[in-house]
């Protein structure tokens, strides 16, 4: 079956047909580094990772772009609080995004463009709207007339007639002189709470907006036409209907983009996560408290991108627990000589594939290879090649033994196990067997000497 996803842009699945036929390239969404990302934008990108791999493992060639905003009201705001250079502040935050990424097993993108480093892209592309007549300059900036771009509101299905105020938390405060209240800063001219953060272009003293840096830097690694953009339900509006408006005016090509996919949110205690609710979450608030990534990577695979994922620390205490028991079958029949046929291998995998080409049913493929692994239609030395193969979308590290820390008294009861069991004291040898396994830890014996890990 081909792969088939859910456009936003149509509300159906559709067949993925490339721009460039066996390659696809992807615009992601990324952060503002003004802070470590929380464990709702850490489900974003793990849905686009998990994107990645599945339009890999069909056979396509992946370029992914994520941009790093590394300028806008925040940033500025919050490095001045800090009393840092906005260079220096957002390295901090660069560096902290990347190791977080890296700690969840997401695959590094092909390209992670800053937006400071390419204002002369933004520069050009609004030039040519002012030029087209979609953009109009005011007192404090360059503004994109959405009233202009007749298809405003096709990907959201908002009609800007409708749009009061207040309905984007973007628009600004002074309104006054704008044409509509909905329509954006493409260009912000410079004023002193923006302190040492500008440039000198064409267009005057100032810094570039939000939805322009996306528009710009995409097009410049993709192409002006491209085939998949992502980021959460929250960016449909107006984030993703302004990219369009600037891209689709200024770059004359229809689609700008082929494919847009959006993930849910992530919820918390079924509430929606808020630093005033106290239910905001980074990821080292999870490992803080004795989960892994892996744990939280588990958790976020169990629902489908385009549902809701309530987090609580029960249901991420389940998915550790179906994590680590997962990996202690593996341990096991990873072990296995039985002899594989292929054929029962590639009906499995071919299986799994169709699962996942139906709009990325990942929660349906976990359930696939919970199947495969309860049920005896297959030796456990094909079951141990599938779950390897299965684990290049799932991205769970399943066949990397964890680096486990082991109490001191463990080790102590292991040391003399050995001794025991070098003198044939089998009797001493089990009895410590069971007190290694009272502490909550289980020693295996195998042709490379012993081996611990957590029960
Ligand atoms: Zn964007």
């Amino acid at each position: 079956m081909p792969l088939k996803i859910y456009n936003t842009m149509s509300r159906k699945k559709e067949v993925f047909k490339p721009v460039k036929e066996g390659q696809a390239g992807m615009y992601v969404c990324g952060p503002t580094i003004y802070d470590y990302v929380h464990i709702g934008n850490l489900r974003a990108y793990v849905f686009a990772d998990i994107l990645r791999r599945i339009l890999k493992i069909n056979g396509y060639k992946v370029k992914e772009v994520m941009n790093l905003t590394d300028v806008d009201d925040k940033t500025i705001k919050n490095s001045q609080k800090a009393g840092m250079k906005l260079k220096e502040f957002t390295k901090k935050y660069e560096k902290g995004f990347l190791e977080n990424i890296k700690d969840m097993n997401i695959e590094k993108p092909e390209v992670m463009p800053k937006a400071t480093e390419h204002i002369k892209e933004m520069v050009a592309l609004i030039k040519k709207l002012l030029k087209k007549g979609f953009a109009y300059k005011t007192d404090d900036g360059i503004y994109y007339s959405i009233r202009k771009f007749k298809d405003y509101g096709k990907l959201s299905k908002i009609k800007k007639e409708n749009l009061k105020a207040g309905a984007s938390e973007r628009v600004l405060k002074d309104e006054y002189d704008k044409e509509h209240v909905n329509d954006f800063a493409l260009w912000k001219f410079w004023d002193e709470n923006d302190g040492d953060v500008f440039w000198e272009t064409e267009l005057g003293k100032g810094r570039p907006g939000w939805h322009i840096e996306c528009s710009a830097m995409s097009t410049k690694y993709l192409g002006k036409q491209f085939d998949i953009h992502t980021g959460g339900v929250d960016l449909i509006f107006p984030h993703h209907e302004n990219e369009i408006a600037q891209s689709e005016a200024g770059f004359e090509k229809k689609p700008w983009v082929k494919y847009w996919l959006h993930n849910e949110w992530v919820l918390v205690d079924g509430k929606k996560m808020s630093k005033s609710l106290g239910n905001y979450y980074k990821l080292k608030d999870i490992t803080d408290r004795g989960y892994s990534p892996m744990d939280l990577r588990y958790f976020y695979l169990s629902g489908h991108y385009r549902k809701p994922l309530n987090f609580t620390f029960t249901n991420l205490e389940a998915a550790k627990n179906t994590y680590q028991r997962l990996k202690n079958i593996i341990s096991e029949i990873k072990k296995s000589k039985e002899k594989k046929n292929k054929k029962n291998i590639n009906a499995a995998y071919k299986q799994f594939l169709e699962i996942l080409n139906d709009d990325l049913n990942v929660p349906k493929a976990l359930s696939f290879m919970w199947e495969i692994l309860r049920e005896n239609k297959l030796n456990d030395a094909e079951k141990y090649e599938l779950v390897l193969k299965f684990d290049k979308v799932f991205g769970l590290k399943l066949d990397k033994e964890e680096k486990i820390k082991i109490p001191a008294e463990v080790k102590k009861f292991v040391a003399e196990r050995e001794k025991a069991r070098k003198e044939k004291n089998w009797k001493l040898a089990d009895e410590l067997r069971e007190k290694i396994k009272n502490a909550g830890y289980y020693v295996d014996d195998t042709g490379e000497g012993w081996k611990i890990r957590k029960l």
